[in-house]
């Protein structure tokens, strides 16, 4: 078993298990990509077990902080089933969750996803990577389903030296599903779509959406970056007369029309811009259009903490035009998943838009992702959705 050494006072973070170690945090000793190595302190006091990782900063993610356990099979199946029976037992109004979140699941890099019968899967760190085909078969294993595409086909592998991949590991057939979400229906490509498919995080925001948008009674609803049009049919099943989902996103916004469709609207009355949300908003603003609801779910503006000051600006801008547009006693639901900005830091960009905009606007709730993505104490990063409901006076 290969060891890795810690710098005098680098191992408070492991002591407190938080799972990462930082390059410049390793005094000596290496290992292979995805190896599992003996993590120690200066003093040679166990710290973690780990999976090494020779070409990303984030050179150790930990495993186990337990000097007993084993990093087997056996270890990976009971993480696996510890993360499935948590969603067994949250309730969820789906048939489409998450079922390993990483780090907060105690299995760093891994994501599963559950779309009906499917799992959709990325193995996002060397370690993952290493225990690929065993995971796959507790996968399966702890899920009791057959089918499972790979979708490791993110750029954060390149962090960590490793190929994009995509494909069946488990079945095969149609990648082409649909899934059940707090009684809507929506159609997703597991090869096709955004990440593994489909954004789940959301999930319990579009169904806040559409009881917000039934108990305000809005009727003009304008979705920016709708993917594939999830709060735009959550608007009309809250009752919405007309719905424009923009994205920049050709063959998303042709999925938001046939998802309209699964549930019974007739997309005709309704809008699909292809276009930049920014410039998308200015314009309307131009023209003197107001909505009763805006949705503004960018993709994440800020990679980092690095990052945050341009990411900031740009937040605070289309929060401003949206504020705008909004008609008075309108409902603006605004989201960040940038994990470089902070619920509070996002909360005084929104503040310092409406400023801007010379809008007053209540927050009536705080919202996050949704519990099938947990975060633990001891990894805070994991924290990176954020949203807030206001409503413009
Ligand atoms: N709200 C969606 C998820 C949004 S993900 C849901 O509930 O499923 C972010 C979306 O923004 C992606 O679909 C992406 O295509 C789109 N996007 C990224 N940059 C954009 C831009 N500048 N203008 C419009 N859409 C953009």
């Amino acid at each position: 078993m290969k060891t890795i050494r810690l710098r005098e006072g680098k191992e408070r973070s492991l002591l407190r298990r938080h799972p990462w170690v930082f390059e410049g945090s390793i005094a000596k000793g290496g290992g292979d990509a995805g190896e599992t190595v003996r993590v120690e302190a200066h003093d040679g006091q166990f710290l973690a077990w780990a999976a090494f990782s020779p070409h990303s900063q984030i050179r150790v993610r930990a495993w186990s902080f337990d000097e007993a356990e084993r990093i087997d099979e056996a270890f990976f199946a009971r993480r696996l089933q510890r993360a499935v029976a948590l969603r067994a037992r949250l309730g969820i109004v789906s048939d489409a969750m998450r079922l390993v979140h990483g780090e907060a699941d105690g299995l760093p890099g891994l994501v599963v996803d559950r779309y009906g019968d499917t799992l959709s899967v990325q193995f996002l760190s060397t370690g993952s990577e290493r225990w690929r085909e065993l995971i796959v078969r507790q996968l399966l294993a702890a899920t009791g389903l057959s089918r499972l595409y790979e979708r490791s086909d993110t750029s954060v592998r390149k962090l960590e030296g490793l190929d994009q991949r995509t494909g069946w590991l488990a079945g095969e057939g149609a990648t082409e599903l649909a899934i059940t979400e707090h009684g809507l229906s929506l159609g997703l490509d597991v090869a096709l779509g955004h990440k593994t498919g489909y954004y789940l995080d959301q999930r319990d925001n579009r169904q806040r959406f559409a009881a917000l948008v039934r108990q305000l009674g809005c009727q003009r609803v304008l979705n920016c970056y709708s993917y594939t049009g999830g709060f735009s049919v959550a608007a009309l099943a809250g009752g919405a007369r007309q719905v424009t989902s923009v994205d920049s996103s050709g063959p998303a916004l042709e999925q938001a029309r046939r998802n309209l469709q699964r549930n019974g609207f007739d997309p005709g009355p309704h809008g699909f811009a292809d276009a930049d949300v920014n410039q998308y908003l200015r314009q309307a603003l131009a023209e003197g259009t107001s909505f009763d609801a805006i949705v503004l779910d960018p993709p994440k503006f800020a990679a980092s903490a690095a990052h945050a000051e341009r990411a900031a600006r740009a937040y605070k801008d289309i929060n401003r035009l949206a504020l705008k547009l909004l008609s008075p006693g309108g409902l603006l639901l605004t989201f960040s998943c940038s994990g470089g900005i902070s619920a509070d830091l996002f909360h005084k960009i929104v503040a310092g838009a409406g400023h801007d905009a010379g809008v007053d606007a209540a927050i009536v709730q705080r919202l996050e992702a949704a519990p099938d993505h947990p975060t633990t104490i001891n990894f805070p990063e994991g924290e990176y959705l954020k949203g807030l409901a206001l409503i413009r006076s």
